[in-house]
């Protein structure tokens, strides 16, 4: 029997998980218990979501596919001896193998950033902040926040400190951006509204500047000035996890792994990579549905390469991109066209619960059941009940607007990518 290994068992470790032939010895190995729905892990923030209602568990989810899931954190890949080891010293050998690893935390070698600045990337990581954000507001004391980086996380973090804490007179918050704008690489109009928004409330943007340290309560920008900081929040980049870059596998340009069309590996035909790890060319933003849509791909071609049978070649879809602004705004983006509407929350909501779903059948019935209405349930009341009940409809539809026009063929994308996911 040919078998597979899976490093990651996220968006697309999970996605290729469910395309491996049963015929196939599958271990999928992942250091989590849990699947995280990370797209809306920042509404844990401001309460809107809990740490749960973004899970699920994977060894139901793996066992259901017929597969093996083990809980280990993998510390070495080695390509040529078609072998991973894990963090307990033990070995596997595979015939193929995906690495879906996803990202890491980059801190620029910022000091104390690891020490002192909170990592935004999982569900615990939010719920940990969350608790010190509470904390801090039931201090009685001033206090100040501060968002390190000015991309998608960042924004996002901002939103739901906004949502949540922005009658707080007592509560600053600042952005630090090392490039001239928030948002970098999307249509500056989004950046321009989001400063707009943000001028009723004490938030402080600083764009262009670059940190040289943070410790425990301060920061220190690249020109030498100290600032206050009790809270600081890191969501300042990304690079491939030690364990890959040590593999032996060829880095692109962008230091990501370079994959071929078919998502093999350039340097060893036997190991495939999809999702954020995935350097693919031309580069693709990291996000979800395309590590959902890689994830397929190359559990198809891994069956094929194990048969010898010719690979498909993965072909990224165009699809909008949703930018969440807490309850302030949210952003649909398809290249230069951007929508504004607060309501366009209930669209991002409406992916996460059809995904959810989508995912969820691969679980037992009892939990199907529980989890779907607890979701449903608790994004109603979070997310969509204050829009309607507090009579904010005529301000929704004053604040709705399309930001920005790129021209038809933006227009055609959008319909083309709204079809292809309303009849997958
Ligand atoms: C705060 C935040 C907001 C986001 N918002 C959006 C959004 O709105 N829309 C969107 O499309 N995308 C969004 N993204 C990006 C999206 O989450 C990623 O593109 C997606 O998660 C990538 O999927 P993946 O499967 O490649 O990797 P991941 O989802 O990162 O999964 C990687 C998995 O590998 C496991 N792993 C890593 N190293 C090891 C190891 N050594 N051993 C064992 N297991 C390991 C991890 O535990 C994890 O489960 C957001 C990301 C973040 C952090």
């Amino acid at each position: 029997m040919k078998s597979v290994v899976i490093v990651g068992a996220n968006f697309a470790g999970l996605s290729a998980a469910s395309q491996l032939a049963s015929t196939i010895d599958v271990k999928v190995i992942d250091s989590q218990a849990n699947f995280e729905w990370t797209p809306n892990i920042h509404e844990i923030l401001s309460g809107v979501k809990q740490e749960t209602s973004v899970f699920l568990e994977r060894p139901k989810i793996v066992a259901r596919l017929g597969h093996q899931f083990i809980q280990k954190p993998v510390l070495q890949i080695d390509p040529e001896e078609q072998r991973i080891t894990l963090a307990d010293n033990s070995r596997l050998a595979f015939d193929a193998c995906l690495l879906a690893p996803g990202l890491s935390r980059n801190n620029h070698g910022v000091s104390g950033a690891e020490e002192y600045a909170e990592n935004f990337r999982t569900a615990q990581d939010v719920t940990r902040i969350r608790s010190k954000v509470e904390a801090l507001c039931r201090s009685g004391k001033a206090f100040s926040v501060t968002v390190v980086g000015g991309g998608f996380t960042g924004i996002e973090a901002l939103g739901e400190l906004l949502r949540r804490y922005r009658k707080n007179s007592r509560m600053s918050i600042r952005v630090i951006e090392r490039d001239s704008r928030l948002l970098a690489g999307q249509p500056a109009v989004i950046a321009e509204d989001i400063t707009r928004l943000c001028q009723p409330f004490n938030v402080d943007i600083r764009c262009g500047v670059g940190l040289k340290q943070v410790t425990r309560s301060s920061i220190v920008l690249d020109t030498g000035e100290k600032l206050e900081s009790d809270l600081t929040i890191w969501t300042a980049g990304t690079k491939i996890p030690e364990f890959v870059r040590n593999s032996g596998l060829q880095l692109d340009a962008g230091e990501m792994v370079e994959v071929q069309e078919n998502l093999q590996t350039r340097a060893f035909s036997n190991v495939f990579a999809a999702g954020d790890v995935a350097g693919f060319s031309p580069a693709l933003s990291k996000q979800a549905y395309h590590a959902l849509d890689m994830g397929s791909i190359a559990g198809r071609n891994i069956n094929r390469y194990l048969k010898n049978q010719p690979m498909r070649s993965f072909v990224p879809a165009d699809k909008p991109i949703a930018l969440a602004f807490g309850d302030l705004n949210t952003y649909l983006i398809q290249q230069q066209t951007v929508f504004a509407s607060p309501l366009l929350a209930t669209a991002k909501e409406a992916v996460y619960q059809l995904y959810m779903t989508q995912l969820s059948r691969s679980l037992p019935l009892q939990d199907i059941g529980g989890g779907l209405l607890n979701r449903a349930f608790g994004s109603m009341r979070n997310l969509l009940i204050p829009e309607v009940s507090r009579l904010k409809i005529l301000d929704v539809l004053r604040r709705s607007k399309v930001l920005q026009w790129g021209g038809l063929d933006d227009i055609e994308a959008f319909s083309r990518a709204m079809l292809i996911t309303a009849t997958r």
